[in-house]
């Protein structure tokens, strides 16, 4: 049992990785300043402190006072869009943010740290599917402030002896039973595909003219749980004594498949039984045609395997939050 901080724990990734933890018997800790994130989704269980990790010195203060061993560093700005209008926000929170709590972790002697980067850090890849090596070449800030926090947690390691396992998440998508997707603007595909299923705005594909099969954009997308699960295994190796943390530790976590965005919409309407409303737009700035993970790292490393690959799960976990939760958390 590990008492851990996790920061942006009412988010979507962050609460339901706290929903798992807490069912692995951790002590767990929610930090968020509930602009994103909603207070409903910090799952029962679980304390939570509404600020934010950017404040150093109440971060310390609360490191302390918790007691926290470990900590799951899920908050950030994370909309590739709003990073190309807004730098200064993200490298600010991102990247001034990240390094304020790194060294609130060391002045409270917490030298554990999970923290959610991105395939972003990747730019537009040489090839597919892409190992952990391929170079680092992110085509905006968002990518970039993620980089540069993996890069500070790796030098922080070697300096300071902290412990570090960075995930670079492919397309994160699916829901549990008490926990989905709720974002203002959604920008995502499957909640704007099943939103368009529902009677909502008809889904735009942004571009049918790349150089795909059937010429729209292939993305590799994880189930929320199988992430979930692989930062419980990711806390695991950054024990005091774990040797695949002597050094810091960066997988990939995908499936190391991809869908297209018309296969999504497909299996969106095999599992809603419903016509999904599209058309056709022009190609949506940044988006590479084809980003899927080398994921055998993950799999060597740290024992983890995807127990939910397929679409239809992923698609039909999220409709069923949905239909569940018709006003999201109605915050
Ligand atoms: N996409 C789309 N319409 C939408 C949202 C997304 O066609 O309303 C496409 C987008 O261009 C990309 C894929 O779906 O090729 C996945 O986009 P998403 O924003 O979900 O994730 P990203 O790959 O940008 O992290």
């Amino acid at each position: 049992m590990t008492r851990v901080l996790i920061t942006g724990g009412a988010g979507y990734v962050g609460s339901v990785s706290a929903s798992a933890f807490i069912e692995a018997g951790h002590d767990v800790v929610v930090l968020d300043d509930l602009t994103t994130g909603h207070r409903a989704a910090v799952p029962a269980g679980a304390v939570l402190h509404q600020g934010t990790y950017v404040d150093g010195d109440a971060l310390a203060r609360l490191l302390e006072t918790e007691q926290i061993e470990a900590i799951l560093h899920c908050a950030a700005r994370s909309l590739v869009g709003e990073s190309i209008r807004e730098p200064a926000r993200y490298f600010g929170e991102n990247v001034a943010g990240g390094v304020a709590l790194l060294d609130a972790a060391r002045a409270a002697g917490v030298e554990r740290v999970v923290f959610s980067s991105t395939a972003a850090v990747y730019g537009v890849p040489e090839s597919t599917p892409i190992p952990e090596e391929a170079p680092l070449r992110p085509i905006n800030p968002y990518g970039e402030t993620k980089r540069a926090f993996e890069s500070a947690l790796a030098w922080y390691g070697r300096a300071y002896g902290m412990r570090s396992v960075s995930l670079r998440y492919f397309n994160v998508a699916g829901a549990t039973e008490a926990l989905g997707e709720d974002h203002q603007p959604e920008t995502h595909l499957i909640p704007n595909v099943l939103r368009a299923a529902d009677g909502g705005p008809e889904l735009t594909v942004f571009g049918d003219d790349y150089p795909t099969p059937d010429g729209t954009c292939i993305r590799d997308y994880i189930h929320v749980s199988d992430l979930a699960q692989a930062h419980l295994l990711a806390l695991a190796a950054t024990a005091p004594d774990d040797s695949r943390t002597g050094e810091p530790l960066v997988c990939n976590l995908g499936n190391g498949g991809g869908f297209s965005v018309r296969e999504v919409l497909s299996a969106a309407e095999a599992v809603t039984g419903r016509t999904v409303p599209f058309t056709v737009g022009g190609r949506r700035a940044g988006d590479p045609p084809v980003l899927v993970a080398r994921s055998s790292r993950a799999a060597q490393i740290l024992g983890w395997q995807p127990a939910q690959p397929s679409l239809e799960e992923m698609v039909g976990s999220a409709w069923d939050w949905r239909r569940a939760h018709p006003g999201g958390y109605g915050e």
